[in-house]
């Protein structure tokens, strides 16, 4: 078993369970890609068994810190038992689920979603990567299903030196199909659509949208970065007369459109603007436009910590504008998917932006993943998605 010596003071961080080890803590050893190694400390004391990354800033990810532990099928097929046994308790309103959320299930890099009766998996470091085959075996015998679509191509995978991969893993057949989440029919393309296929986090918002919308009887709703109009189908089950959903995506916008209808609503009730979003709210400022709700669900501005500053900067501004764009006593659902920007940062942003544009607002409640997107006292690296939901003081 090849194994990895870290710096003196380096296993500080694996004794507390988190399961990153940096290139600069280790002081020598190596393996190939994926390869299962044993991390030592300055010491040769065990600390855990994990995969190498041999082209990562995040040299290994640990698998286990029980030395007793195996890395073999065995274990996937345990790890994963646990991973959907959890999801099973958890009540999920629909049958469009994540099972798996890399490291806050032991499983580092590994996202695999049902959506009805196929999985879409993605695998995102080199240690998933070299179980990809057990891995998919071991995912058909546990949930019973026999096809599975890999979407390996998330753009994290060069830092990790992988190629894209895209493509049936096992099964094959039509790779669109319709999920129901609190009772909405949405259609979604796990070949072509974003992700693994759809915005599964935001599901515990878009119920929460629908019932703010009804409880203070917003009557017009702008959905910015609408995706295929989950907020849009929310505003409108949530009683808003007329809804616009606005992306930079075309058929994204005609996916919204038709769900719309698909789920009987009157397709009168909603707009499709295929614009960029912040120039969008400037021409609503400019024509005197004003809303009773709004939703900013921008893409990850900043995907790493180093780009927060710039990112920043971006939220504040549409931030700014959709403030200025709500009528007194509208509701703002305000989100980041940026891992670098924390909750704490987040809300400073959408202070400054409510100072700018001459507003406050109360917040209302503090919005997170849904809970089939865990995040783990060891690893807070999970909690990337934040949101408020804000009423502007009328
Ligand atoms: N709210 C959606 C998910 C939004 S994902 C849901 O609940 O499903 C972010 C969306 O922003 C994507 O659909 C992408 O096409 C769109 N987008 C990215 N940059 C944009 C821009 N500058 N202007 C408008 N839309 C943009």
């Amino acid at each position: 078993m090849k194994s990895i010596r870290l710096r003196e003071g380096k296993e500080r961080s694996l004794l507390r369970r988190h399961p990153w080890i940096f290139q600069g803590s280790i002081a020598k050893g190596g393996a190939d890609a994926g390869e299962t190694v044993r991390v030592e400390a300055h010491d040769s004391r065990f600390l855990a068994w994990g995969a190498i990354s041999p082209a990562s800033t995040i040299r290994v990810r640990a698998w286990s810190f029980d030395e007793a532990q195996r890395i073999d099928a065995a274990f996937f097929d345990a790890r994963l038992r646990k991973a959907i046994a959890l999801r099973g308790r958890l009540a999920i309103p629909s049958d469009g689920v994540r099972l798996v959320h890399g490291e806050a299930d032991g499983l580092p890099g590994l996202i695999v979603d049902r959506y009805g009766d196929l999985l879409s998996v993605q695998f995102g470091a080199a240690g998933v990567e070299r179980w990809r085959e057990p891995i998919a075996d071991a995912l058909c015998t546990i949930t019973g299903m026999s096809r599975v679509y890999e979407r390996s191509d998330a753009s994290s995978r060069g830092l990790e030196g992988l190629q894209v991969r895209t493509g049936w893993l096992r099964g094959d057949g039509a790779t669109d199909l319709a999920i129901t989440e609190h009772g909405w029919t949405l259609g979604l393309d796990v070949a072509h659509g974003h992700k693994t296929g759809y915005y599964l986090d935001q599901r515990d918002s878009r119920r929460r949208f629908a019932e703010m919308v009804r409880h203070f009887g917003c009557a017009e709703v702008l959905n910015c970065y609408s995706y295929t109009g989950g907020f849009s189908l929310a505003a409108l089950a949530g009683g808003a007369q007329v809804v616009t959903s606005v992306d930079s995506s075309a058929p994204a916008l005609a996916l919204a459109q038709r769900h719309v209808q698909l789920n009987g609503f009157d397709a009168q009730r909603h707009r499709t603007v295929d614009a960029d979003v912040n120039s969008h709210l400037r021409v609503c400022l400019e024509q005197g436009r004003r809303f009773d709700a709004i939703v900013l669900d921008p893409p990850k501005f900043a995907p790493t910590a180093a780009q927060a500053e710039r990112a920043a900067r971006a939220y504040k501004d549409i931030n700014r504008l959709a403030l200025k764009l709500l009528r007194p006593g509208g509701l703002l659902f305000t989100f980041s998917c940026s891992g670098g920007i924390g909750a704490e940062l987040f809300h400073k942003i959408v202070a400054g932006a409510g100072i700018d544009a001459g507003v406050d607002a109360l917040i209302l409640r503090r919005l997170e993943a849904a809970c089939d997107h865990p995040t783990t006292l060891a690893f807070p690296e999970s909690d990337y998605l934040t949101g408020l939901a804000l009423l502007v003081r009328g």
